[in-house]
Parts: structure tokens; sequence; C-alpha cells
């Protein structure tokens, strides 16, 4: 495993505040595509709206990865399924049988095996940079106010390098087929990766009241569709969280 793309350039830290933080100050400073920044450890590690990515020393795989698109930010619904899907085809690669929640969790058995952080830099008009964050459980992570799930203890061992690399190579692969054809080229594949179709699931928002249904499925720009008593209706990724119901 290999990194094969010509398109990366790695950087590696042994300690860093936020790789993402990092990568979106560099980002702003005119860092090139392809950038890529992995650390040992992270101190201050982000999840979604302010939450905490934690990875002691040794625990895990952090990094992230700079993308300039041809498409502007208004073209990007989907992309953190799209790199969902990525993660998928590397660790199954790894015979690890992992699924995805929408929007941006990998699970193993139902736990969270692995988050994806993406944030958004430049303006509306010109092409998108954007930074895309991804923390990996490799061994446990200790106490996480959720259910989690590692590859140690799971019994999988992967090289760490070798699923950097892999990683990257399914990253870039899927990154340049959304910039051409966006997330309808990735629907069926995500849908068949899906963990909660069919099932209740109770979706929570940072602010108002969580909602109850059914999860049918995801549109064509990766919105979550969803059976309510009150009838159907579409979340688009943003600040909701979904949780088995
Ligand atoms: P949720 O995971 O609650 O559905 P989310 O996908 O928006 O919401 P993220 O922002 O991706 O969550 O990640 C932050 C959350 O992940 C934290 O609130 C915590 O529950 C959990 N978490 C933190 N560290 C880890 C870890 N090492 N492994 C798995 N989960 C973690």
């Amino acid at each position: 495993n290999e990194l094969a793309a010509n398109v990366w350039t790695l950087a590696t830290a042994d300690e860093i505040d936020s790789s993402n933080t990092q990568l979106m100050t560099r980002a702003a400073q005119g860092a090139p595509h392809g950038l890529v920044l992995a650390a040992e450890r992270q101190t201050a590690g982000r999840g979604r709206l302010g939450r905490r990515w934690q990875m002691p020393l040794g625990a895990g795989l952090t990094f992230s990865a700079l993308w300039r698109f041809e498409r502007g930010l208004s073209g990007l619904a989907g992309l953190s399924l799209v790199v969902g899907v990525a993660m998928v085809r590397a660790l199954r690669s790894f015979d690890v049988p992992v699924q995805l929640k929408w929007p941006n969790d990998v699970l193993l058995d139902g736990r969270k095996l692995a988050g994806i952080l993406i944030e958004l830099s430049g303006d509306a008009l010109g092409p998108a940079a954007v930074v895309i964050g991804i923390g990996l459980n490799m061994a446990s992570p200790g106490e996480v106010d959720q259910p989690v799930a590692n590859l140690a203890d799971a019994g999988y061992q992967v090289g760490r390098n070798a699923l950097l690399a892999e990683l990257l190579n399914q990253l870039a692969d899927v990154l340049a087929t959304f910039d051409r054809d966006g997330f309808a080229a990735f629907h069926a594949e995500w849908t068949a990766c899906a963990a909660f179709l069919q099932q209740p699931v109770l979706l929570r928002f940072s602010h108002g009241e969580p909602v109850e249904g059914v999860a049918l499925g995801v549109d064509d720009h990766g919105a979550l569709q969803v059976a309510t008593a009150a009838g159907p209706r579409v979340f688009h990724v943003g600040e909701v969280s979904l949780r088995a119901a």
C-alpha cells in the first residue's frame, strides 16, 4: 500500500493542536492543493459544532487534507458522504466491514470508528478550497460519550501507514469524480454502505426539538429523507445528528 496518486504532499508533526485548524490557516495563506497534515497526537482535535475529538497518544490515525475544487461552495452538497465512501472503500480493502452513518460517521459493529470534519475556506464566488479532517481509532481512545469502536480491540491488524496511504488514494479518486459529477455519481454506493436505512431514527438539532422517523435514504444532493408521523421530510447536512431510535 504505497501512496499511488501523484496528488498528495505529506507533512507530519509529532504534536499539533488540530490538523484542521492548522491546515485552514495554511489554506488561507495559499497552501497548495493536495497538502496533507498528519499528526501523532492532537491536543485540541475538533468534531462538528465545536465538539471535541479525543485522541490520546498512539490511539489514532488523524490527518487533514486540502483539496482545491473546480466547483464553487454551492456545488459541494454531499461531500461529507463522498468522503465516507472513500473511507469505506479503504477500510474494506483491509477486510474491515464498516458502514456509514449519515452524514459523516464511519461505524464498526454499529459503533463509531471514525469521524470526518469538513471545513470550507475561500469566498463563495471562486473555486472552493476544502479541508477534510479524518480521525480514526486504531486503539481505544478512552472514555467517549457515545459507543465507539477501534481496530485493535475489534481484532483487525492494520498498519497505520498502509491505511493512511489507502485512505489518501481512495480520497484522490472520489474527490476527482465528485468534482466532475457531483454526489449523484455516489448515490448507489453510499446507499449500499449506509446503516439505519428503513430503521427508526432520532434526529437531534443544536436548537429545537428532536424529530423521530424512519430513515428512507438520501437524495441526489446527499440530504436525508425521513418518514415522520407528520409526513416526509428532508434534512440537509448541517446542525443535525442522527441516532438509532
Ligand atoms: P454524532 O457523532 O454525535 O452523531 P457528529 O457526527 O456531528 O455527531 P462529530 O462532530 O463528527 O460528531 O464528532 C464529535 C463527537 O464524536 C464527540 O461529541 C464525541 O461524541 C465523539 N468522539 C470524540 N472522540 C471520539 C473518538 N476518538 N472516537 C469516536 N468518537 C469520538
